[in-house]
């Protein structure tokens, strides 16, 4: 990456020119020793760490400006009301989302899947209906299913995946059925780095009239989503994973399917009016936000989205697939290593496993090198049981990762060879 070519205004040089060393330092985490090493923060799939402008929207807001959104006359709530409603507003461009009617404010992705489950499945489904998933789930979009099902009578399908981790489109188109109601995908597979092909998918669900529900909680901080041009009914989200706090998450919905559930959960801001003869519900989007909302999580999530925006989703994009080019060449050469998920398409994630070692062994001796990955299931057991293997060494980038976080890992997995070897 950052091949400087000769003449810098040519387009190339543009799109070349992503200067990671200036990104790096809006990232004040990144800056300090563990173990006595520097840190090496591999491990953005899981969290991603936030930029100081993030950071300073949050402490600026706690600062300045809090107050309960949506009650108050006083200055300070209309403050935090605009500044809730404008993070709002930033998440309906960032998706190009027809209205902030469509967005949901959300613990995170869990909670937006758990939602349309329990709020769009439950008063629909009936016994023998289906769910169509597929076998690279995270857990988020696998229990929530099972439990409606165990509700419903529903059954869930699941459509299998090859052996680079590749999704079988065929296999899913077969798999849709009469009785079929909801097909539920990843948009990027958290323990493969998978990207599948949302946009086919999205046609067949249409073909067959079937809504569909796609898990972006790894697709919103590596590419461009579009969901009117993809035609996506439900896209679920995670602030942590895209710049952004924990705490706070999206759910996109079409207009026409939100305002066809009943609400979720019951309480403040939820309600136009209510008496003990009954109660009626407030508009899109806040009948499916009762209480008070995480205010502070939205509006660093909608400075989490601008500062992605201002590096540019595209070229941060470029510059994860170099790293995950330099990173599949140079950690598959290390003797022993197997990479589990070798998907044609991927984005961002690494995993594999090393012969004669656990992977948690592997974490944790390349943590004492000071290189910071994930090891374990990554809440995708059956991605596990279908390579045959208990748990991977994930690494995962971001935009703030430079070639040299890859040449570190390398040399901390020879320090592992060396211990195991
Ligand atoms: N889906 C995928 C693909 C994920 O990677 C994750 C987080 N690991 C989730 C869902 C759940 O996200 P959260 O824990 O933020 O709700």
């Amino acid at each position: 990456m950052n091949a400087a070519p000769a003449n810098r205004d040519s387009p190339i040089h543009a799109r070349a020119a992503f200067d990671v060393e200036r990104v790096r330092r809006d990232f004040p985490v990144l800056d300090q020793q563990v173990h006595g090493r520097p840190l090496v923060y591999l491990d953005s799939a899981a969290s991603s760490q936030r930029p100081r402008p993030v950071l300073d929207a949050m402490a600026h807001y706690e600062t300045h400006d809090h107050a309960n959104v949506h009650r108050g006359v006083h200055l300070l709530s209309q403050r935090a009301t605009e500044a809730f409603e404008g993070a709002r507003e930033r998440v309906r461009r960032f998706l190009n989302a027809a209205s902030t009617r469509e967005i949901v404010f959300v613990r995170g992705t869990t909670e937006a899947i758990n939602l349309v489950a329990q709020a769009w499945g439950r008063p629909r489904l009936a016994p023998g209906d289906e769910i169509l998933i597929t076998w690279l789930e995270h857990h988020a979009n696998i229990v929530p299913w099972q439990l409606l099902a165990g509700q419903t009578g529903a059954v869930v399908k699941v459509a299998p995946i090859d052996d680079r981790g590749e999704l079988d489109l065929d296999a899913l188109e077969r798999l849709i059925g009469p009785k079929t109601r909801l097909i539920a995908v990843a948009h990027v597979s958290n323990a493969l780095g998978t990207v599948l092909p949302i946009g086919r998918i999205a046609a067949l669900a249409r073909a067959h009239g079937v809504p569909l529900l796609v898990d972006g909680a790894q697709g919103v901080p590596h590419g461009r989503i579009d969901v009117r041009a993809l035609g996506i009914d439900f896209y679920a989200f995670s602030g942590h994973k895209v710049y952004g706090p924990t705490g706070i998450g999206v759910l996109y919905g079409r207009e026409a399917l939100l305002a066809d559930m009943p609400p979720w959960q019951g309480g403040g801001d939820m309600i136009r009016t209510v008496s003990f003869a009954g109660s009626t519900w407030n508009e899109l989007p806040w009948k499916f936000e009762a209480g008070t909302p995480n205010i502070v999580g939205a509006i660093g999530l909608g400075a989490a989205l601008d500062y992605l925006e201002r590096l540019g989703v595209e070229a941060v994009a470029a510059h994860e697939q170099q790293l995950l080019a330099l990173a599949t060449r140079a950690v598959s050469a290390v003797p022993g290593v197997r990479l589990i998920g070798t998907a044609a398409h991927k984005a961002a994630v690494l995993s594999f496993v090393m012969e004669g070692t656990h992977p948690h062994d592997i974490g944790t001796i390349v943590d004492m090198e000071g290189v910071a990955i994930r090891t374990g299931h990554h809440c995708a057991m059956p991605v596990m049981e279908r390579f045959g293997v208990p748990a991977t060494a994930r690494a995962s980038f971001a935009c703030y990762n430079h070639p040299h976080d890859i040449e570190r890992l390398v040399a901390a997995l020879h320090k592992v060879r060396e211990v195991f070897g």
